[in-house]
């Protein structure tokens, strides 16, 4: 299923590893990593820094599908630097700035497998462990509709009446310089500039009243809680707002196209209407809502998935209401409290799924148990159990095993451990752990410790075996 993106001679010829075989410098000054470290995505993320805050400036006409931006970034050097790297996708620099004085630059290309693509800067002076930093970087070009490692679009999807734009799990990198991996949270503002009659919508709040000039409209979103660029957005389209008040007065906007058909119209209205209700419900499983407010993009274009983008999921053409109950989940549970690797991204789809189910429970339809029911009479020899939730490979990271057989894994825990242990392993989980990342191995200790329970064994059976679990 795998569609690689465009690799040329040249991009065969400038490999990481070439970066990395620089000869060491007689002085303690080394280039910074152009990986993260994750193991399924070892192009994206770089190392030697933290980022604490991204400045989008982004200009973008739909007519032609260009994409013009100034990131200014905030960083901290975490140990001495002659080079650093950051993630930058089928977009050209044209400038690059280190504490407002010219740097040295060079593109390299994604390699062969289509992954990846480095801004590699080299700094004048160079950059100490724990100093902190402002990179500017001009740059520019056509994101057309990149694809993740199984081929669906995502990152900066461009359509004919504007973008949706969905990163998971490492395309920020096709519409802004980032250290794309989800450990390095940062905070973002947004200055977004469409054609006159567009929207465009970020993360977070509106700040003042878009500005008009010259037939062109800007958008201004800040975005105060860590976050990390995975869930990051920028949508643009032709959609109107409407606006509702959550828990202790939060704002909630949401955006609808206003193409999308009279039905899917009808349907994501009924479901978004919800959204106050379902936010009091999910506070009661983990917690108080994380973030500053909350909403929905809902395109009439479509990638084929919604995402949980932070505060304000995108959905393709519509919005039902369990998509809307599952990304809603994500906030605390993806959001919040963030796999390190993406091995581990069954603590996202694992949890969100049975929040939704927990959410279909309370609204009367099936109970938890029978969802669990239909899924363990999956039979044994069904491909499904194949796929282990805790490791299910980059190609199949959204495979029904990493949502359903997750889910299926919390519903067996709490019968293994009952109720009132089950369910202050939930609220801890969320509460312990927000704004931070974690593993499945940070999981099955605080189950261990709220249970008094030893549950390696369950674990194996339910996480990391390739088979159906039938003692556990
Ligand atoms: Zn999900």
């Amino acid at each position: 299923m795998r569609r690689p993106l465009v690799a040329t001679a040249v991009a065969m010829a400038l490999t990481v590893p070439l970066l990395a075989a620089t000869p060491a410098l007689a002085d303690r000054y080394d280039p910074g990593s152009t990986s993260g470290g994750d193991p399924y995505f070892p192009a994206a993320g770089n190392g030697g820094y933290d980022v604490s805050h991204y400045d989008l400036g982004l200009s973008y006409d739909p007519a032609t599908g260009r994409l013009d931006g100034t990131a200014v970034i905030s960083l901290t050097a975490t140990a001495d630097l002659d080079s650093f790297s950051l993630d930058l996708r089928g977009l050209t620099a044209t400038s690059v700035l280190v504490d407002g004085k010219k740097a040295g630059f060079q593109q390299l290309p994604p390699p062969e497998d289509g992954r990846g693509g480095e801004l590699v800067v080299t700094t004048r002076p160079k950059l100490k462990a724990g100093s902190t930093h402002t990179v500017t970087v001009v740059y520019g070009g056509v994101p057309g509709k990149p694809e993740d490692i199984e081929g669906a679009n995502y990152g900066f999807v461009s359509f004919a009446d504007g973008a949706l734009v969905a990163n998971e799990p490492e395309g920020a990198s096709t519409w802004y310089p980032v250290n794309d991996v989800p450990t390095d949270k940062a905070t973002y503002d947004f200055r977004i500039t469409v054609p006159e009659g567009k929207t465009a919508i970020a993360n977070g709040e509106l700040v003042g009243t878009p500005t008009t000039s010259g037939g062109r409209t800007t958008f201004v979103w800040r975005a105060t809680d860590p976050m990390a660029s995975y869930l990051s957005t920028a949508s643009i389209g032709d959609y109107t707002m409407t606006t509702q008040v959550g828990p202790r007065g939060m704002p909630i906007y949401n955006f609808l196209e206003r193409d999308l058909t009279a039905s899917r119209r009808a349907t994501s209205e009924a479901s978004l209407a919800l959204q106050p209700q379902m936010i009091a419900f999910f506070e009661g499983v983990y917690g108080p809502y994380p973030f500053t407010s909350f909403g929905a993009i809902v395109d009439d274009d479509s990638v084929g998935y919604a995402l949980e983008t932070q505060t304000r999921p995108v959905y393709s053409r519509s919005a039902t209401e369990g998509t809307v109950a599952h990304e809603l989940a994500h906030q605390w549970v993806g959001n919040s409290v963030t796999p390190e690797q993406w091995t581990d991204i069954w603590l996202n789809e694992g949890f969100a799924t049975y929040s939704e189910w927990l959410w279909s429970e309370s609204r009367g339809g099936d109970t938890v148990q029978e969802q669990f029911d239909a899924v363990y009479a999956t039979p044994a020899d069904d491909e499904f159990w194949t796929t282990p939730p805790g490791d299910p490979s980059p190609e199949t990271l959204f495979a029904a095993a990493t949502y359903d057989r997750g889910a299926a894994a919390l519903q067996a825990l709490r019968v293994a451990i009952g109720d009132p242990a089950f369910f202050a392993v939930l609220r801890a989980w969320a509460t312990e752990n927000a704004d931070g990342n974690v593993t499945t191995a940070d999981f099955v200790a605080l189950s261990e410790r709220i249970s008094g329970q030893q549950l390696d064994a369950f674990f194996q059976a339910w996480i990391y075996a390739p088979v159906k679990p039938t003692t556990w």
